[in-house]
């Protein structure tokens, strides 16, 4: 097994942060992969790891992905990310939030948190007790909100443009989509399918989740989240955790196009990125198409007062960049994945030599 430091060293995180506290049972990691750009941004998830090395994989790949988001998406801020350990519906507290607010504040504003996998507004507003470096602030605070309603309609017109390339059309009705996942972003994407008359198969772990949403839409096929790869579909789009699509699921996968909001879609970046194209599966890269949210804190944390058009309309971008990194990806013949990391790179390293002065609301 690599040690803690060969993995940093692996992808050049410029620092990690191990947060213990033993008072309100806090173990998080912060991880802040490139500031180049800007502060690193990216949320902070809670979830019940196996092990504390598992944590430290999940943390390191997220704030790496999180600088590519942030540089596609033409941003002023950098890569970083945050994981708690523990179960997002037991271990909640106050107390556990604002150790970890004060953590964040520690670090003086090189790191900015938001929301992710397992933390919501209410969790987000305790963080912000302890320190400014916050942003998914509630609407009602002057924040942005809740990020998930933009990262959905950024994964849905990513959809429209690998639709566009694939079928020559970028209408998405009557065709079938697997939503895996119907959180926070998943709900909304089923609610645009299900506006463009898409034909929508779901799953998810918690059948509270399910209801909520057959409730809405009964014409919805809900499918056992094991067997959600065998469906009947013509696009995957995983809404729930990374590395779905893996050797197993990409000989079970029956699809046209991959395009979803989770970070890390891919096990294995370069070789799935391959068999993706191998297989004739259109690969929306993820980190790309999910960048909706961030540009939505972006707006909030880079701009006087928090703009919601402005949000959608920078968005709404996501369309014609999918579009020009899938071509990118042709012309290179490169997988698509390895077009938008390069894409990334090109606008990290321009900007490391341009050697910026715009400022965001945190002076930086
Ligand atoms: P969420 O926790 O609200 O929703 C995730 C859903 O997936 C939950 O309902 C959970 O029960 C379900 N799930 C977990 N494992 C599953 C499985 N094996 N099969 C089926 N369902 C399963 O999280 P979210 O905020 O909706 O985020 C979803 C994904 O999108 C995450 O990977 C997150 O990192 C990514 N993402 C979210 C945002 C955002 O704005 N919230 C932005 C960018 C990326």
């Amino acid at each position: 097994m690599q040690s803690v430091f060969d993995q940093i060293n692996e992808n050049n995180h410029e620092q990690v942060v191990f947060c213990n506290d033993p008072q309100t049972g806090l173990k998080a990691i912060i991880a802040i992969h490139n500031t180049v750009l800007g502060p690193a941004a990216g949320g902070t998830r809670m979830w019940m790891y196996n092990s504390e090395a598992e944590a430290l994989k999940d943390v390191l790949r997220l704030s790496r992905g999180m600088t590519y988001k942030n540089a596609v998406a033409g941003l002023n801020i950098g890569g970083g990310k945050a994981v708690i350990i523990g179960d997002a519906r037991k271990h909640k507290s106050e107390a556990l939030f604002r150790a970890f607010g004060r953590f964040v504040d520690s670090l003086g504003g090189k790191y900015i948190t938001a929301e992710d996998v397992g933390i919501g507004t209410q969790d987000i507003e305790q963080v912000a007790m302890e320190t400014k470096y916050v942003s998914g602030m509630p609407k009602s605070l002057g924040g942005s909100g809740d990020p998930s309603p933009v990262t959905a309609y950024g994964v849905y017109v990513g959809m429209k443009a690998a639709a566009k390339k694939v079928y020559g059309s970028d209408s998405l009705a009557g065709k079938k989509v697997a939503v895996q996942g119907v959180g926070h972003v998943g709900q909304y994407l089923v609610e645009r399918l299900m506006k463009e008359n898409a034909q929508v198969i779901i799953s998810d772990i918690y059948e509270d989740r399910i209801q909520a949403l057959t409730k809405q839409f009964p014409s919805l096929q809900v499918v056992d989240k094991d067997n959600i790869y065998d469906a009947d579909m013509d696009i995957y789009a995983p809404c729930a955790l990374g590395a779905t699509v893996n050797d197993d699921t990409l000989n079970r996968l029956k699809c046209k196009i991959i395009a979803g909001a989770a970070n890390n879609q891919l096990q294995d970046e370069n070789r799935h990125g391959d068999m993706c194209g191998e297989k004739g599966i259109l690969y929306a890269p993820d980190f790309l198409i999910n960048s909706g949210g961030i540009i939505n804190v972006y707006c909030e944390i880079s701009m006087p007062t928090y703009n919601a058009d402005r949000a959608y309309e920078q968005t709404e971008r996501i369309y014609q960049y999918t579009l020009d990194i899938i071509e990118t990806a042709e012309r290179e013949k490169i997988n698509t994945h390895q077009a938008a990391v390069q894409l990334a790179n090109k606008r990290i390293e321009a900007m490391a030599k341009l050697n910026s002065n715009s400022k965001n609301r945190y002076g930086f």
